[in-house]
């Protein structure tokens, strides 16, 4: 018998794991309804259940586990002092409905992180509320719109979202039901400013931008932009998710825009992917503050308590109670932690991490990288499009570096760079694993042309060999039943 088989398998009637403690309370009798005849739970002893779950674990990646530069995504290492934080009783074991007189101390900690990174990205104001990045855009777009219907312009319905946009931009403006228009990058990666002034007109609720952008560019029009944007009475949204690049350095707000999400789970170091909890705050200018979801956290008219507040104009509540909280003790420790000098060096090495990884790629050779004649920020967009081997295709050099034991990259975003390869290193990863990623990758181009069928066929050393995703979209099984429970 191998441990990893099907854990009902392993079951043997009569095996048990647990001893339950003497009951603290009396016993009451389980009410009938609420019994039945057959429940088939495994029966399995502790070692077993131990040992299950922790190769199941083992099968999984993490970043814990190794390299995992996955663009856009910004998977950095995340510091075992947030976890320690955010189990603290007095932030773990609180209820959120409690008196606020009994939670100063965590309202405390909301009311400074709100504080914090308005001051890191520029803005006056700041709600904890969204769950996440696509949930903060939501939350923006629907303090646009409702900041120009409080000045009366019911006309306005339009979002333009540059055609590098990552896929939530236009998906948050259909969900607040307004009409998302496509607007060119030009030949540098920048948005097209002929195409922008084309576009822009009184039916325009805003531009959702994204600095750097997903090509990992820094929007060198962006200025010029926001001063566009609103001259025709719209607003700018920015998509903060790469703000890992700028921090300390150049502030959004700063810039022109008026609406900005953070990713909490992405820049100030929570774990993320395989749909953890996140946090997706957005910060605003003084003019919108007034439509901010709430309540948010404020010094008492006295200064001398932390109260619950619901903004003027509030566009209403995002979330239910107020937000992921344990997300927000995660990136207020990694704040403390580093301090304003070290949060404008992890953007530094971000980027300089990033442009050790595109300057080595283009002295290599094998790998195109679209626009590469620009310093990328912390990221950069390559290509699986290797000379001599035109039916390898990116999503196979992806599958091959599975087998070395790599995270692959993201692949096929942005859109418009055909093959993409979207490679972030961020600050946490030293020149050595860098150095290594990047021989596998030349590796992988030498194989590519000498043994096609090696990448056609990755991965092999993984768990599971390449799924058919056509067939599990077709024909999900989404439940296993144990072999007892098989009848036909
Ligand atoms: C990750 C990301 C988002 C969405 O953030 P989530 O927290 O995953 O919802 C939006 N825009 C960009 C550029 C991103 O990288």
């Amino acid at each position: 018998m191998k441990y990893d088989d099907y854990i009902y398998d392993l079951s043997r009637p009569g095996r048990t794991g647990v001893d339950l403690p003497a009951p603290d309370v009396p016993e009451t009798p389980i009410p009938a309804e609420f019994l039945r005849d057959e429940l088939p739970l495994p029966e399995l002893s502790l070692p077993q259940v131990a040992r299950h779950y922790l190769r199941l674990s083992q099968k999984n990646y993490a970043v814990d586990k190794g390299f995992y530069p996955l663009g856009s995504c910004t998977m950095k290492y995340n510091p075992k002092v947030n976890e320690w934080t955010a189990r603290l009783p007095g932030f773990a074991a609180i209820h959120p409905l409690q008196d606020p007189a009994t939670v100063q101390g965590a309202m405390g900690l909301m009311h400074d992180l709100q504080q914090m990174i308005a001051e890191i990205a520029g803005f006056d104001a700041v709600s904890l509320q969204p769950a996440a990045g696509a949930h903060g855009e939501f939350t923006g777009v629907l303090i646009m719109r409702a900041a120009q219907l409080a000045r009366g312009e019911t006309q306005r319905h339009k979002i333009l979202v540059p055609d590098s946009a990552h896929g939530t931009n236009p998906a948050s403006t259909a969900m607040a039901g307004f009409t998302a228009v496509q607007i060119p990058s030009d030949a540098d990666g920048n948005v097209d400013i002929e195409a922008l002034k084309g576009a822009l007109d009184d039916e325009v609720i805003g531009i959702m931008i994204t600095n750097p952008n997903t090509l990992g560019l820094f929007e060198s029009h962006l200025v010029e932009v926001a001063r566009l944007v609103h001259e025709a009475g719209g607003l700018v949204y920015g998509d903060g998710a790469n703000l890992n690049a700028i921090m300390g350095i150049v502030r959004p707000g700063d810039l022109g825009i008026d609406v900005m999400h953070f990713n909490l789970h992405k820049t100030f170091s929570t774990p993320h992917g395989g749909g953890g909890p996140g946090s997706g705050p957005v910060g605003v200018t003084a003019e919108l503050a007034e439509f901010l979801p709430g309540p948010v956290v404020a010094l008492s008219d006295e200064g001398d308590e932390y109260i619950w507040k619901q903004p003027a104009q509030s566009i209403g509540r995002m979330k239910s109670f107020h937000g992921n909280f344990g997300v927000m003790v995660k990136a207020y420790t990694y704040i403390k932690m580093h301090g304003a000098d070290g949060l404008r060096q992890v953007s530094e090495m971000a980027v300089l991490n990033a442009n050790y990884m595109q300057a080595r790629i283009l002295q290599m050779g094998d790998y195109p990288i679209p626009y590469g004649h620009r310093h990328c920020m912390h990221e950069t967009v390559a290509q699986g499009k290797l000379a001599g081997a035109d039916d390898v295709h990116t999503l196979d050099i992806a599958k091959r570096l599975i087998d070395y034991d790599y995270h692959p990259p993201t692949i096929y975003f942005p859109l418009i760079v055909h093959e993409a390869l979207m490679i972030e290193p961020t600050e946490t990863e030293d020149k050595e694993t860098l150095d290594g990623f990047l021989e596998t990758l030349d590796r992988i181009a030498d194989e590519a042309r000498t043994h096609p069928d090696l990448l056609h066929e990755a991965p092999v050393n993984a768990p599971t060999r390449r799924l058919d995703e056509v067939r599990a979209a077709r024909n999900p099984i989404l439940v296993r039943l144990p072999s007892t429970m098989v009848t036909s």
